[in-house]
């Protein structure tokens, strides 16, 4: 039954049980962790060949006849570029390889605009204001670099099909201190959304008033599919180039989610210009990455299609959490009112929203009942979700029996905070 529609007696009742059913989880002293989207163990187990595929000191030459030993090679081995190439979905001349994060790579392309500008343009630091587009809900750890830099953050909601584009290029086509724009364009987070090929022509047709404009294209989850069907996402170098814009956009990838995170091989991609403006700035900071670590990959996976294969083992694992958080989910609120949740098709995360003012409380209870989960407003810029409803659920790391047992808490929480609003 729908609490919207209920009378304040029946709504009275039914905080007494909820809160008896609280207090039971209270006295089980959970201790569980569903703060951050981390494979599980299991997960990690997939690959632990990984680690000896490198052999021996022979072994670590790349076709080249490089030894991954020393130094050389900054922006990554022939065979690592060839094969994040067709990660990233670009040619071998438009691909950096990098270390272990893909987070540190956005990082540095938010500093070198910053620091040193793009192609010729005036350093960011040296100008008043400086703005980011935030899709949100979106990745906090995007917001948190942004933020860092004291570069201005305006909220673009996300639709349907991925972000507001009447907004977007409302902004970019006519402020000139809009230099960038963060998107998770496949399976996003929170969300899961997948952008459509309308807004991803859309972006690479953007006509920036500022020339240094980039997007932030963060396909972090561009092969992470649950289903053997997965989303379809244009390839936005591929449509930048066709709208003679192939400067616009920076992308980004890694094999966190695929071999170990924070300890898998990172990239970006971008035209063969910005690549090469990008190697000149690079080439003060490092001398190159890990070698070793690339060639394991290589070897290890091979090529796409055993990155595919491999993917479909993690498919395995995650399809079970997510349906299984989705059916408590409909069990515990389904046709209450009081919550709406989205299903997604891939990636790492639920996004849950609650009545409008009730996440904070609900994080807040399930956090005092023993079980983290994301802080409420994470998804938003500057840690503020304007309604308060966005909660992310992060289904990945914790084994299924825990999982349920978080998730009927989480729920419990859920109607505890609507039924204390409602009864105001
Ligand atoms: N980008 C997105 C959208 C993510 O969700 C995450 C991790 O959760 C990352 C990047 C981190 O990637 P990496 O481990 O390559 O730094």
């Amino acid at each position: 039954m729908n609490y919207l529609e209920m009378d304040k007696k029946s709504l009275e009742q039914r905080f007494e049980v909820i809160k008896g059913m609280y207090q039971d989880f209270l006295s089980a002293n959970l201790h569980l962790d569903m703060s951050r989207g981390k494979p599980s163990a299991e997960q990690l187990d997939l690959t632990t060949d990984l680690l000896t595929a490198v052999k021996s000191e022979r072994d670590c030459l790349t076709q080249d006849g490089t030894d991954c030993r020393n130094y050389g090679l900054m922006d990554g081995i022939p065979e690592a570029k060839e094969l994040f190439a067709e990660f990233l979905g670009v040619t071998p001349a438009e691909v950096i390889v990098g270390g272990n994060a893909s987070l540190s790579l956005m990082y540095d392309c938010v500093s070198w605009g910053m620091t040193h500008g793009y192609l010729g343009s005036t350093p960011w630091s040296k100008l008043d204001r400086v703005k980011f587009l935030c899709p949100s809900p979106g990745y906090d750890r995007h917001f948190g670099i942004t933020e860092s830099f004291g570069i201005e953050m305006i909220v673009v909601p996300m639709l349907e099909d991925g972000p507001d584009m009447d907004m977007v290029e409302q902004y970019v086509n006519h402020d000139p201190a809009v230099k960038g724009i963060w998107c998770v364009p496949k399976y996003s987070n929170p969300e899961g959304k997948t952008y459509s090929d309308e807004v991803v022509r859309r972006f690479a047709a953007l006509k920036p008033a500022a020339e240094d404009f980039r997007i932030f294209w963060d396909n972090a989850y561009g092969i992470h599919d649950l289903y053997d069907e997965g989303d379809r996402l244009l390839s936005i170098l591929d449509e930048c180039k066709e709208a003679g814009n192939p400067n616009l956009p920076f992308l980004f990838g890694s094999t966190s989610k695929v071999s170990f995170a924070g300890a898998g091989v990172a990239a970006m991609g971008a035209s063969e210009e910005n690549i090469a403006y990008i190697k000149k700035l690079m080439f003060y900071q490092t001398i190159s990455a890990d070698k070793i670590n690339q060639l394991r990959h290589v070897r290890y996976f091979k090529n796409m299609d055993g990155i595919r294969a491999h993917m479909k083992k993690h498919a395995a694992i995650l399809r079970p959490k997510f349906e299984m958080t989705l059916e408590t989910m409909e069990e515990y609120l389904g046709g209450k009112g009081i919550a709406s949740w989205i299903h997604p098709r891939g990636g790492y995360f639920i996004s849950f929203d609650t009545l409008p003012g009730c996440a904070r409380r609900t994080v807040q209870l399930a956090r005092e009942a023993g079980v983290a989960l994301t802080p409420a407003g994470a998804s938003y810029p500057y840690g503020k979700d304007p309604n308060d409803t966005n909660i992310r659920i992060a289904p990945s790391y914790p084994p299924v029996k825990e999982l349920r047992l978080a998730m009927e808490l989480l729920c419990v929480c859920v109607e505890y905070a609507a039924l204390e609003k409602l009864l105001g």
